[in-house]
């Protein structure tokens, strides 16, 4: 349908034009403010029209107006939620009045000479959810100004905000201390999410829209491809559901409502109204967004923060099928350090792996998608940044320092070279490392320790070369149903698993089924809402209660092992039922393999994976019935300290070098070696030389960690004498601290151990 003619004309095309005239050429940036003021004022029919920019000092300043009093100009200043002005800065919405002196946050400035005016409307302009400005407009009459003349004045703020940063369009001279973008260093503590250094330069993950792309001149053009667009994403969220619904369950609703939001008519509504306006479609998207972060952001109920986030994936979503890409990432400059809020599914997988040398977010946490995928990419990664993308613009320096946690924005040169000296070690013990590929991990006196590395993607398995890992202890395969934008099928979840398994060659590789809930969390596979996510319904209960998913798991692992061994094991076994019960799907599925004459794997070990402080006092009963175990010490340390691991408040609180958790990993080696089970360790802990050296020494002689550990942790143990190191730590475990952590360093250096 094509706009109503009144529409088209009624909206702000001919005064965006004006203003973007009166903004253009040579001429002083003030007087190019004071005619945008007065080309407002006419064209809304306005007595006065004010434009506040933010100073440095956050404070906003009438810098031109038509209607106040002139001598106003750059001397009334409000302070954020100082005033009407300072209010609209600080919500960062639009505040509609009829009798603005009323208002409990008014205050008057006699300089201003603005009593008379009783109707007030006042919109912010932003820049990445950030207020850099407000435009004001009032009038005499006691009146309320309408829906359209709201949107009519948030497009032009929205045009002003993009002109008044645009260094181009106003001498940046002439705006000297306008808090446009920020420019001083900062220095931001968050989470390591990835460890490394990288220094570069800001790209931002969602792009402001260009200034060029801002106006359009064909509006029912531009109406219809926002249309095709709108319409390409809702078909492609229907097809991410369709047909997923028995698999899905319960979490089927949410995903639902994702998809109710795609259709949902007053989103639709708003884009169409922005574009008939005179605006290009990604403009109309920017408008909508922003007012959806300001208005839905400060809401305090965490499900209407929730959909904040589905609104900001729908609106990116739409942005690329505007760029008629089909969700495909932009281009990057040379060492880009990619700025985002989170990230979703496959999002970093579309950058140009060689350009991009780190990552900062808003949010995120050691399990969410984009740390998983950065580690693997070893990409450096900072998360918990809250109010980043407002503090950091395109293309400004920026280090990343995930050794640590934090993030340096336009960092001063000599907190450069110091980084650069960093890197130039840490490159440098990278290459010893490297030396030591090829060689076997014997301890002096002789004990052989198998050193296996995590993995989880595709990407991961380049490591196992370059860092001459003896196989794969741990495949997290939940990480490909993580990565993926929908749930991966039967095909897709076989080709993967054979990938492996032919990188692997002859090395072992352990396929760990199915771990997700608890800090896991699929968009399309969300469980119900739990009190205590890490305590509820995850990993091998979900797998039970849902024998189709993990069926149909173990029927792909089947099918890509054909002839070749195959290693499966079940997370978080809390009872030897569960273990039981899983073990019977392996044996039905491997029947049902055979039943259609498909070539068994030529060896299968099953086995389980040692998380729930339950097992360790039910290992009489368990190691009889499993082929193999491995301990999750990220998981068994958690639950042995009732500790959240992924909650920074509580995570560092307790140490694993302590009496109680190196006496249950103690229990657990005795256990295994009685039996005769083969054990690994396969938590973080198994990749710190410190820790590692405790575990050699407790007896375990396989250790499967991140590949980046594998090199120090040889290191380690080349250098160690494993009978000394085993006299050492009997005695710490006898100990009445809380952590031995000191005392163990002071062992391996007695030991001249290098840990
Ligand atoms: C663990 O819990 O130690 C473990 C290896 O599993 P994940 O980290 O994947 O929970
Ligand atoms: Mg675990």
């Amino acid at each position: 349908m094509s706009p109503a003619p009144g529409i088209a004309i009624r909206g702000p095309r001919s005064l965006l034009r004006q203003i973007r005239e009166a903004m253009a050429g040579a001429g002083p940036a003030q007087a190019k403010l004071d005619m945008v003021v007065r080309i407002i004022a006419v064209s809304m029919v306005a007595e006065v029209c004010s434009l506040y920019l933010a100073r440095k000092s956050g404070e906003m300043e009438l810098f031109a107006t038509e209607g106040l009093d002139p001598g106003a100009v750059h001397v009334t200043r409000m302070k954020p939620g100082e005033g009407l002005v300072g209010e609209i800065m600080r919500q960062g919405r639009p505040l509609n009045l009829s009798d603005a002196p009323s208002h409990p946050a008014f205050s008057y400035r006699p300089e201003t000479g603005e009593d008379p005016f009783h109707s007030f409307l006042g919109v912010p302009l932003l820049r990445g959810g950030r207020a850099i400005g407000v435009i004001v407009v009032q009038n005499r009459t006691s009146r309320v100004y309408g829906e359209d003349e709201v949107e009519d004045l948030q497009i032009i703020a929205m045009v002003l905000a993009e002109m008044v940063s645009a260094g181009d369009v106003l001498d940046p001279t002439q705006l000297k201390d306008v808090e446009l973008a920020p420019q001083r260093p900062e220095r931001m503590r968050g989470q390591r999410l990835a460890d490394g250094l990288a220094l570069g330069v800001a790209v931002l993950h969602e792009a402001p829209v260009a200034i060029g792309q801002l106006l359009s001149d064909d509006p029912a053009a531009e109406e219809a491809r926002l249309k095709t667009a709108i319409a390409e994403l809702q078909a492609q969220i229907d097809e991410m559901l369709e047909g997923h619904q028995a698999v899905l369950g319960p979490s089927y609703d949410l995903l639902e409502t994702y998809k109710m939001l795609a259709h949902s008519r007053s989103w639709n509504h708003s884009l169409v109204e922005a574009v008939r306006s005179g605006v290009t479609a990604e403009a109309a998207v920017e408008r909508v967004r922003n007012e959806h972060r300001a208005g839905l952001g400060q809401a305090r109920d965490p499900y209407l923060r929730e959909r904040v986030h589905d609104l900001e994936d729908l609106n990116d979503r739409l942005l690329r099928h505007l760029a008629g890409n089909g969700g495909k990432a932009r281009a990057l400059p040379d060492n880009a350090i990619l700025i985002a809020r989170s990230l979703g599914p496959a999002d970093l997988l579309e950058y140009d792996r060689a350009k991009l040398k780190g990552l900062l977010l808003e949010e995120g946490s050691p399990a969410s998608h984009a740390a998983i995928v950065a580690r693997a990419l070893d990409i450096p990664c900072v998360g918990r940044l809250p109010g980043l993308r407002d503090r950091v613009s395109e293309g400004d320096p920026v280090i990343v320092d995930g050794e640590t946690g934090e993030a340096y924005l336009r960092p001063r040169v000599d907190v450069v070279t110091a980084l650069q000296a960093r890197m130039t070690v840490r490159n440098q013990r990278r290459a010893e490392f490297a030396k030591l590929r090829d060689t076997p991990a014997y301890t002096r006196d002789g004990a052989k320790i198998g050193l296996y590395m995590n993995a989880g993607l595709a990407v991961d398995l380049a490591a196992l070369t370059e860092t001459g890992a003896e196989g794969i202890g741990l495949f997290r395969t939940e990480f490909q149903f993580m990565v993926s934008e929908d749930l991966p099928r039967f095909n897709a979840q076989a080709a993967l698993y054979a990938r492996v398994l032919e990188a692997a060659g002859d090395l072992p590789v352990t396929f760990r089924t199915l771990d997700l809930g608890g800090d896991k969390v699929l968009p399309y596979l969300e469980a119900e809402r739990e009190d205590n996510p890490a305590l509820g319904w995850r990993a091998i209960r979900m797998g039970l209660d849902r024998p189709a998913l993990l069926r149909l798991q173990l029927r792909a692992l089947i099918a890509a092992a054909r002839g070749r061994p195959l290693k499966i094991m079940f997370p978080l076994v809390a009872s030897v039922d569960e273990f039981r019960a899983a073990r019977a799907l392996v044996d039905h599925e491997l029947a049902w393999a055979e039943r259609r004459g498909r070539a068994p794997p030529s060896r299968l070990d099953v086995g389980a994976m040692i998380e729930a402080p339950s097992m360790v006092w039910h290992l009489d009963a368990l190691l009889p019935m499993t082929d193999f175990v491995s301990v999750g010490t990220n998981d068994l340390i958690q639950y042995l300290f009732a500790a959240d691991r992924g909650n920074p408040r509580v995570a560092d609180r307790y140490d694993p070098l302590s009496p109680p958790a190196l006496r249950a990993l103690k229990r657990i080696q005795e256990a295994c070696a009685e039996t005769g089970t083969p054990v690994s360790v396969c938590g973080e802990m198994a990749g710190r030389p410190l820790e590692a050296f405790a575990l050699v020494a407790l007896g375990f002689e396989a250790l499967s960690m991140p590949p980046a550990g594998v090199g120090p942790v040889k290191q380690m143990v080349l250098s160690c004498d494993r009978e000394a190191a085993r006299r050492g730590v009997e005695t710490l475990l006898k100990a009445t601290q809380g952590s031995v952590r000191g005392e163990m360093e002071t062992l391996a250096r007695k030991l001249y151990v290098a840990a």
